[in-house]
């Protein structure tokens, strides 16, 4: 399979081809344009070319294309599930069941709101002061290779919705499900150029893309050091930049233990532990911490490593074998630094079926007497690894919670509501969950402070990137 570029509609041949790789069975799936400069000037040329009659268009016929998009995304999961897991090892049961649905969601939820933006009144005796929103022009989109569609498309969907139009870069490493959703949004009938795909690299592709000076805002989800990059490049843009995390998941001594222990695997473990918003920091009062790590262990054990195309699959492989190899550093570092390894390890797992038997894979893996200054506690692994860390009480919990230089999510179990509060007030994190796992409703703001980045999106919040505000002073 070749997969182009999507540029002002039509599909166009690259200068040259990589390879997307299946990381269960390091099957080759399809070559991929991989785009540069000129590829990058001419996306940029379509999507400023498109965006007078895009922007021009009254909010609910918009609404009525970027609703028919996710009609179609909805009418096609099983099979762009079925893409997205073979392209990123992502397990079948979360990218059929919950990420494509929720990316179809994404559509129906923007295009609900655009038709609903309002602004705001200041009148004073001399003047009357009014805010309009207007669509901010040439959005570069760019997207990570974890949860690569659901990521794409929460973007995508605010984007158009709100009158822009885009430029889509997803990483080299899971480019197939934004390659067919392009293809949907045309036959959406969204017109050609409003939203253009560049295939490649974020040194050919992606650094020209937002150092481009006619766009105008940059949303970007990745790594911190990419992150960094992109906002001295940029120049003067608007940005939202969702970044990495490595968030503390607080559970005191009161609190629902099963419970606690069920979202705590989850957070770590699911989607491969390849989760920005992973719960992959656990501090866990000394009082009950024993007993923690022994039933989160035991739990850990039981959890199915295997095929990602089998329903049953809780754990698929590492994105790439650089990615497995970096994972697995982190594993040999643990009982270097001292932890106490509870199970996983450098072992293969056991028993794997022979299709997949040449894939990236790794144990869920559990350090325990981890000490919040190891290098394991303070770096993304981005993977199945969790670290149980003590603490003595209230205010030991936040010192820990808060020495990290990510703030991206947080978790806290107690039964003492006071202080639930207390805690969610002080811990330094865009979000903060409380007696819960990572549950996402679109109005929230989602984002992160510190390192995990800057800006919030979702619901209004989206404006802050998506949308320019004006406002018009009239004098009485
Ligand atoms: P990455 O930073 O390596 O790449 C992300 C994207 O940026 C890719 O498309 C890549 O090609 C592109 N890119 C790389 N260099 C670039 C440059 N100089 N200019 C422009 N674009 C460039 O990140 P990754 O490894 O793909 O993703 C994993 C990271 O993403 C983790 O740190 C994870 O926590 C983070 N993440 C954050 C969130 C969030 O919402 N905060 C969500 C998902 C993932």
């Amino acid at each position: 399979m070749r997969v182009d570029h999507l540029i002002a509609g039509k599909a166009v041949a690259g200068s040259e081809y990589f390879e997307t790789v299946n990381p269960a069975t390091q099957e080759v799936l399809a070559e991929v344009a991989s785009g540069g400069e000129a590829e990058v000037n001419a996306a940029v040329a379509a999507a400023k070319e498109a965006f007078p009659k895009w922007a021009g268009l009254p909010a609910p016929e918009r609404a009525k294309l970027v609703r028919k998009l996710g009609d179609l995304i909805a009418q096609h999961v099983p099979e762009i599930a079925q893409t997205e897991t073979n392209d990123c090892g992502q397990v079948i049961a979360q990218t059929g069941k919950q990420l494509i649905p929720r990316a179809a969601d994404n559509f129906y939820y923007f295009a609900e709101m655009c038709t609903r933006v309002d602004g705001h009144t200041y009148p004073t005796p001399t003047h009357l002061n009014y805010t309009l929103f207007h669509p901010v022009g040439v959005c570069a989109l760019i997207s990570p290779w974890n949860v690569p569609f659901m990521t794409a498309t929460w973007k995508v969907a605010p984007c158009l919705a709100f009158g822009n139009t885009a430029v889509l870069k997803m990483s080299e490493l899971s480019p197939l499900t934004a390659a067919r959703l392009g293809e949907l949004a045309l036959e959406a009938g969204i017109p050609p150029g409003v939203l253009n795909l560049v295939h490649g690299y974020g040194k050919e592709a992606g650094e020209p893309l937002v150092a481009h000076p006619d766009v105008r805002a940059i949303s970007f989800t990745g790594s911190t050091a990419t992150g960094n990059r992109i906002v001295k490049s940029a120049g003067l843009k608007k940005f939202s930049m969702e970044l990495g995390g490595k968030s503390p998941f607080v559970i005191f001594e009161d609190a629902d233990l099963d419970r606690a222990l069920d979202a705590a695997v989850f957070m770590i473990f699911s989607n491969n532990g390849e989760r920005c918003t992973a719960g992959s920091r656990i501090l866990v009062q000394q009082s009950i911490y024993a007993d923690f790590a022994a039933k989160f262990a035991e739990r850990a054990r039981r959890i199915a490593v295997g095929d990602p195309l089998d329903e049953k699959t809780i754990v698929g492989p590492m994105i790439s074998q650089a990615h497995l190899a970096k994972v697995r550093s982190y594993i040999e570092l643990g009982p270097k630094e001292g932890a106490t390894l509870l199970c996983g390890g450098l072992d293969a797992p056991a028993n794997l079926p022979e299709r997949v038997q040449r894939g990236n894979y790794v144990m869920p893996t559990v350090f325990a007497d981890v000490d919040n200054r190891m290098k394991i506690a303070q770096d993304e692994i981005f993977g199945p690894v969790a670290c149980l860390i003590p603490f003595r009480d209230e205010s030991h919990a936040i010192a820990l919670a808060n020495d990290i230089p990510y703030g991206l999510s947080s978790y806290v179990w107690t039964e003492n509501i006071g202080r639930a509060h207390r805690v969610a007030a002080a811990v330094e994190a865009g979000m903060c969950f409380v007696n819960s796992q990572n549950v996402r409703d679109l109005r929230q703001p989602f984002g992160g402070t510190k390192a995990s980045g800057t800006g919030r999106e979702g619901g209004t919040w989206s404006y802050e990137v998506f949308c320019e505000p004006k406002n018009v002073a009239v004098s009485m």
